[in-house]
């Protein structure tokens, strides 16, 4: 039997998993929501269904007019949903990330739009300012954000400066007393045209580092906002160009060090994914419970549809979605609750697996509708435009994909070129030389004789251990496959794309496969009412997953690459398609 390493607070479980270790202890039990949250929760999900559940009408109107009127969101306010997770001695709700993802969800079940203007608020807005912000700052606004008196957004994207944040080009140069004078625009920023605290990232070039983050009151001279944005989908959220002309900031509104401005950004994106993912949650769960009154209520050939099975596919298929995507953004607000530091892997896994489940399952509730589902009076098309955006703000899922696999092979290379230069120095230093080899050829050796065999060792229900085998047995080609690519390519690595993208996939399906087998097992244990379902879910995901990473693991060494790149090649060089049909 192996023994299971001790965990840490400061040890990521998903960069773990390309080791070829999976994290016991921090992933059984499942966890449960704090006494305190459940309570706040019920309280709040009902007043929530109370204000929107007859307000679709209005809502539908906001979508068209692209505006929240200011009446509706003095009603936000009044529900206390701008203060959800600021601590209570500030006048917040103090809410866990875990709760709040899960009150986002509940608003998404209504409106994206309403999660959007709470959520770029708490979750990005004025994030940089709980993470970071001093006790002198944090008195002078925390009560006024809490209080929704003032409104928060995150300024960073730049009509330069998208996915690559580190080109952004708004300036701030220090002047003799210590202010900053900061020039630039910022483009799509969420709650830009209703905001009055704005959290701005601009190059700063001081010897400490390159950016640095501010905070900026709307107020101020020079500062100026765009008119609202034209856009897809959650129209009635407030997306504008934000543009700052010369504005004195002054020293005391530096958010977080001088010159690590990049990191407080990165920060804050990586701790706000959980309240993107409790809302994609929240909008699956809604389309579930739509397509079953479809699939319920339409007839067709003299049966409901929902007899049929290509439509009762689509049903299973969604449950089994919003089942893992929920089982695993909460699992990760745990994470981030429980003290981890090192949660960023685990958050951008979670946000590309439930911003993909959300937009799958509003295309399969949209076809189950079918032509009504088309019609702009029911909200199926309205939640397909919403959702689209989920994919590509707050990093998009290539970049995050990238960010996963890069994450999890930067480990595994430290270990190889630790073992590498402990290897050459053996004849200096024997027993140094001897202890990393040792570990590393121990590593080796029981991945050949099949290490993994028994590696969960929490004892799952009868039922999970397919999913459980499954685990243990891809857990251990992910670190195989790890090691081999770095062999291949060393640093190159950065520059495989499609491999990087593979071993991503293979990483996020053992993640979410994980926190299901975890929540599934907690279900069954527990005797919940519908723990065979939770069983159902478990062994579908497994043979999905599995077909899944069997294909990922293949196409690492046999695959279409070559051909995909030169085609690409062609066609961009050309700009176009080559072909018709006369
Ligand atoms: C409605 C809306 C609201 C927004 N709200 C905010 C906000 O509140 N605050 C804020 O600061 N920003 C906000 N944004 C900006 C958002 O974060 C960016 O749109 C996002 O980061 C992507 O940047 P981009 O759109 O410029 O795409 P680009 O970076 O130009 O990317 C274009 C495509 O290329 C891909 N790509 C780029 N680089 C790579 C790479 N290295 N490898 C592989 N593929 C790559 C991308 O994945 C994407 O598919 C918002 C955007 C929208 C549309």
């Amino acid at each position: 039997m192996n023994t299971v390493a001790p965990q840490h607070l400061d040890e990521s479980i998903a960069k773990q998993l390309f080791f070829g270790q999976i994290s016991e202890e921090a992933l059984f039990p499942y966890p449960q929501i704090r006494e305190r949250d459940r309570e706040m929760l019920g309280a709040m999900t009902d007043a929530i269904d109370q204000f929107l559940a007859d307000k679709g009408a209005e809502l539908r109107q906001y979508d068209r007019d692209a505006e929240q009127p200011a009446g509706f969101i003095q009603a936000l306010r009044d529900m206390g949903l701008f203060g959800l997770i600021i601590p209570e001695e500030y006048g917040g709700l103090e809410l866990s990330n875990g709760a709040y993802a899960r009150v986002l969800g509940q608003t998404s079940s209504h409106d994206s739009s309403v999660s959007l203007t709470i959520g770029a608020h708490s979750s990005i807005g004025m994030k940089g300012l709980l993470l970071f912000g001093n006790d002198e700052q944090k008195q002078r606004y925390l009560p006024q954000l809490a209080s929704g008196e003032m409104i928060a957004a995150f300024c960073l994207t730049e009509s330069g400066a998208g996915s690559d944040a580190a080109a952004i080009r708004t300036k701030a140069t220090r002047n003799d007393d210590g202010s900053w004078t900061l020039s630039g625009e910022k483009i799509w920023i969420t709650n830009g045209g209703i905001a009055d605290f704005y959290t701005v990232f601009a190059r700063t070039d001081t010897p400490e580092g390159k950016v640095t983050a501010f905070i900026v009151e709307a107020g101020w001279d020079g500062v100026s906002h765009g008119p609202h944005e034209d856009k897809m989908g959650i129209r009635a959220s407030s997306t504008t160009t934000v543009a700052f002309n010369e504005v004195r900031v002054p020293a005391a509104n530096v958010l977080g060090p001088v010159g690590k401005g990049f990191k407080v950004a990165m920060n804050i994106l990586n701790s706000g994914r959980t309240g993107l993912g409790g809302g994609a949650v929240g909008g699956m769960r809604a389309l579930i419970r739509m397509a079953c009154a479809q699939a319920n209520e339409r007839k067709q050939f003299g049966q409901a549809i929902g007899e049929f099975g290509l439509v009762r596919e689509k049903i299973a298929q969604m449950t089994a979605d919003c089942f893992a995507a929920e089982s695993t953004v909460w699992m990760v607000a745990h994470l981030i609750d429980s003290g981890r530091s090192d949660y960023s892997v685990e958050a951008a896994m979670s946000k590309v697996f439930a911003s993909e489940a959300v937009q799958r399952c509003c295309y399969e509730a949209l076809q189950i509708a079918a032509g009504n589902g088309f019609m702009r009076e029911l909200p199926y098309e309205q939640m397909t435009r919403d959702t689209r955006i989920l994919s590509i703000f707050e990093g998009t899922n290539e970049i995050l994909r990238l960010y996963v696999a890069l994450n999890g092979l930067k480990g595994v290379g430290a270990t190889l070129s630790e073992l590498q230069s402990a290897v050459g120095g053996i004849f200096n230093d024997p027993i140094k030389g001897f202890g990393v080899l040792g570990d590393y050829a121990g590593r080796r050796v029981r991945e050949a004789t099949g290490y993994g065999t028994d590696r969960i060792h929490h004892p799952v229900a009868e039922p999970l251990r397919p999913l459980a085998r499954l685990c243990e047995k891809y857990v251990v080609e992910l670190s195989k496959a790890s090691d081999r690519l770095l062999r291949k390519h060393g640093k190159k690595i950065a520059d495989e794309q499609h491999a990087q993208k593979r071993v991503a996939d293979i990483a996020i399906d053992l993640f979410v496969g994980l926190c299901v087998l975890s929540r599934a097992d907690s279900l069954v244990q527990s005797g919940h009412p519908a723990a065979d379902d939770a069983v159902k879910i478990a062994r579908l995901f497994a043979r999905q997953a599995r077909r899944r990473m069997a294909r990922n693991i293949r196409g690492l060494e046999r695959n279409e690459d070559g051909i995909i790149e030169s085609l690409a090649a062609s066609t961009l060089e050309r700009g176009g398609y080559a072909f018709d049909v006369y």
